[in-house]
């Protein structure tokens, strides 16, 4: 047995939680590399991209995008966001094309020509992207699909191969990557204890255990089997009783995920609770599975007689194991979720 004896002490660690599940997907509308459409009508002059995702020069690029011939997949591209349009397709007067969104920003004007908008929808448009078939914007990532123009946006939010967010809790972090990316990530950016081996004795020491204490969390990062699990431990409130969970997510997919298990065991005083369970995909946010409890949950009550003492100081030892699982379990595994 190598168990490393980590020493956490979480006094600080009092930020505020974020909402995992509110994380801005800031992916770039670079869906759509000019040379990939060679196959539908490419009319194309030099390329005019308008790269600019904060709307402040918009204008200009909007300006620019009159100049004649774009292709197709340019032309579905709003000269507003950049974004790609999605049915209803609207148009000034005048003929500048714009996506829903940005119609309900601006305010009745055209942003391209200033005159006032009207109602005005671009079925042609609507009907053109509906002939078209694109790739998936993760190509460069590996995929090989190939996808009608309305439905590439919905694979694009499953696929395989799309980013990961960055699995920290506890701090708006808009990182995404891959995930050798992630743990460089959080080892430098977030200052993550990095630990190597499949067994772990974690010490969770927190000196005023009275005060609240929702937005205490911590998270280690274990490596082994050739792959990174989050182990992430934190204080909240359960109805009106206090408690604290741990749980360990796989970073990676749901599907290699249930090739791993662990077990998490805590106690003191002759009384202990162990858990054992399957690590949830870093996909899954870390406040989702949080709240379908899909961890070790300690009552406060519980874990101040575990620590000892005169109960005016958390000390809670958490021991772990990751294994593999020899045969794969079900694919219709079904993960709880009991949150109310
Ligand atoms: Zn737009
Ligand atoms: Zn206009
Ligand atoms: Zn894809
Ligand atoms: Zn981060």
């Amino acid at each position: 047995m190598d168990m490393d004896n980590i020493e956490c002490v979480s006094t600080d660690e009092m930020l505020m939680m974020e909402d995992d599940d509110l994380i801005n997907h800031h992916h770039h509308s670079n869906a759509f590399p000019a040379n990939l459409f060679n196959n539908h009508q490419n009319l194309s002059k030099p390329h005019h991209k308008n790269n600019n995702n904060d709307g402040s020069n918009n204008i200009n690029g909007a300006l620019l995008g009159l100049t004649p011939a774009t292709s197709v997949h340019e032309l579905l591209e709003c000269p507003v966001c950049t974004n790609s349009m999605y049915p209803p397709i609207h148009q000034c007067h005048n003929g500048h094309t714009l996506c829903s969104t940005c119609k309900a920003r601006v305010q009745n004007r055209c942003p391209t020509c200033r005159q006032e908008l009207g109602d005005i929808r671009c079925l042609a448009l609507e009907k053109v992207a509906e002939s078209l078939e694109l790739p998936c914007k993760y190509q460069l990532m590996g995929c090989p699909g190939i996808f009608p123009y309305y439905s590439k946006l919905k694979h694009e939010t499953v696929c395989d191969f799309r980013p990961y967010n960055c699995p920290y809790a506890g701090s708006e972090c808009s990182v995404t990557g891959d995930i050798p990316y992630l743990v460089s990530h959080l080892r430098d950016d977030h200052k993550v204890d990095m630990h190597t081996g499949c067994t772990f004795n974690h010490r969770y020491v927190k000196s005023n255990p009275r005060e609240v204490e929702n937005a205490t969390w911590m998270l280690t990062v274990f490596h082994c089997f050739g792959q990174y699990f989050c182990l992430h431990f934190e204080a909240f409130q359960l109805g009106t009783a206090p408690v604290y969970m741990a749980f360990l997510r796989f970073m990676g997919d749901e599907a290699d995920a249930r090739s791993y298990s662990y077990s998490l065991e805590v106690g003191a005083n002759g009384r202990k609770l162990i858990w054992e369970g399957t690590p949830r995909s870093v996909r899954d946010s870390h406040r989702k599975v949080r709240d379908s409890h899909d961890g070790l949950i300690i009552q406060r009550n519980m874990a101040l007689f575990f620590s000892g003492g005169d109960r005016k100081e958390l000390k809670l030892r958490v021991t772990g194991r990751i294994w593999k699982e020899q045969h794969s379990p079900d694919s219709g595994v079904c993960i709880p979720n009991v949150s109310q």
